[in-house]
């Protein structure tokens, strides 16, 4: 870089990253709004859960000595004198030599101390053969058994995944208090740069970043960002990136980072008051991705134009901490590890990430493919791969067989 800028540890980036990264104020959003979000207060149990004992069967809810001996050669005879379906509850108590006929999720009724599964029943003109003995409690979920009001069912913090989903609805909720979502404006700066379906005049590209990030984003259950093209001019791009400041919490530009003689991003960033965390990290792909702050708190991610090395900034940088804005107490993926199958070799100092796909070889064991493909502008290497393989920064090479670390790559 022109500047001679030390380029900085990769760890030292991200750390550096979630420690200037806060969650969003909380807001109460419906259920069908909170995929994606993180719980803003604990999820508390307002009742017991099952609210009441309830059958887990269908079958026949029976006293347990009535069917002591039951067998399949000598079952016992019981009088069915009612029958309970889920929604309904039944006061009547059981009584000696009685049998209820009972399905999944009715309310046990009072006497009941076991539920018979129906394939263990021959029921018929108000009688039934019961041909196995069942101990109490079989087949009947207990009140509470789960939770008891006021126990913490999920603690804040938590990522609501569909389950998370069907607890709070299970709970009584219809809306709940999660950290909002951070509006974000993407810029794309270049003269080159033609949206997708246009025709393309010599020298020209279609922009492929702002749809590929922008689709990271809404993959992550973000908003749509507003997306901005900007040209290689300072003027514009301090108007453009000062309006796109003021509208978002978190401003996201591709290209223009690095040291051209018509990358100005940094210089515009800068201008507006921005703090700069760090520009350079010792990575590749992706060796000028800038980060910086205002003193309001918003975020400004600078990723280079390469289309690999944007996504793969978004993916390293961008990403745990738009995850911790949300919310995510351990915002950063987990490692994998695998078996490398080709030997790989680079200069030592940057730590690479090389695009592989892990799989899982005849003997069962997880292994590591790089994929063909591996400048930072052949994003088809980048489109067949499943992770990222850490060749760590100080090595010179890989050998086939090796134990590696790896990110997967979860784009969705
Ligand atoms: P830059 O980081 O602006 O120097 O761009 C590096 C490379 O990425 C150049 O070859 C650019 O043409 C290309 N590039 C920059 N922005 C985009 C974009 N939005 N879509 C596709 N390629 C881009
Ligand atoms: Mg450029």
């Amino acid at each position: 870089m022109k500047t001679k800028t030390p380029l900085i540890p990769f760890e030292d980036a991200r750390r550096e990253i979630l420690v200037h990264t806060r969650p969003g104020p909380p807001v109460t959003l419906p259920l069908e709004q909170l995929l994606g979000t993180c719980l803003a207060d604990p999820l508390i149990a307002s009742h017991n859960l099952p609210h009441f004992d309830n059958s887990a069967m269908d079958g026949y809810g029976v006293r347990v000595a009535d069917v002591t001996g039951a067998s399949m050669e000598q079952p016992v005879r019981l009088r069915i004198v009612a029958t309970v379906q889920a929604g309904e509850t039944l006061k009547q108590p059981l009584q000696p030599g009685e049998a209820i006929r009972i399905f999944t999720g009715a309310p046990v009724p009072p006497g009941v101390e076991a539920v018979v599964m129906q394939e263990y029943c021959e029921g018929t003109m108000g009688e039934v053969r019961v041909q196995k003995p069942v101990r109490a409690g079989e087949n009947i979920r207990l009140r509470g058994e789960e939770f008891r009001a006021g126990d913490t069912i999920l603690p804040e913090g938590t990522r609501i995944t569909p389950p998370v989903i069907g607890l709070l609805a299970g709970s009584g909720h219809s809306e709940f208090s999660v950290y909002s979502r951070p509006k974000i404006t993407l810029i794309s700066t270049g003269n080159e740069l033609v949206p997708p379906g246009m025709p393309l005049a010599p020298g020209q590209i279609h922009d492929s970043n702002s749809h590929a990030l922008a689709t990271a984003l809404t993959a992550l259950h973000l908003p749509a960002p507003r997306i901005v093209h900007v040209p290689d001019e300072y003027e514009r791009t301090c108007r453009l990136f000062e309006e796109a400041l003021a509208a978002s919490d978190v401003v996201i530009t591709l290209g223009g980072i690095s040291v051209g003689d018509f990358d100005y991003v940094k210089s515009v960033v800068e201008a507006s008051g921005v703090e700069t965390l760090f520009w350079g990290v010792a990575i590749k792909p992706g060796k000028p991705v800038y980060f910086g702050k205002t003193r309001e708190g918003k975020l400004v991610f600078g990723l280079p134009g390469n289309p690999v090395s944007a996504l793969v900034t978004f993916h390293l940088f961008v990403q745990p901490a738009l995850r911790r804005m949300l919310g995510d107490p351990s915002p950063l993926p987990a490692c994998r590890n695998a078996r490398l199958t080709t030997p790989l070799q680079k200069k030592p100092g940057k730590l690479e990430f090389v695009r592989g796909v892990l799989s899982v070889d005849d003997t069962g064991k997880e292994i590591v493919t790089p994929t063909r493909g591996q400048d930072s502008h052949m994003l088809s290497g980048l489109a067949r791969a499943n992770c990222l393989i850490c060749f760590p920064a100080e090595r010179e090479s890989l050998s086939a067989g090796e134990w590696v670390s790896l990110e997967p790559l979860n784009w969705v």
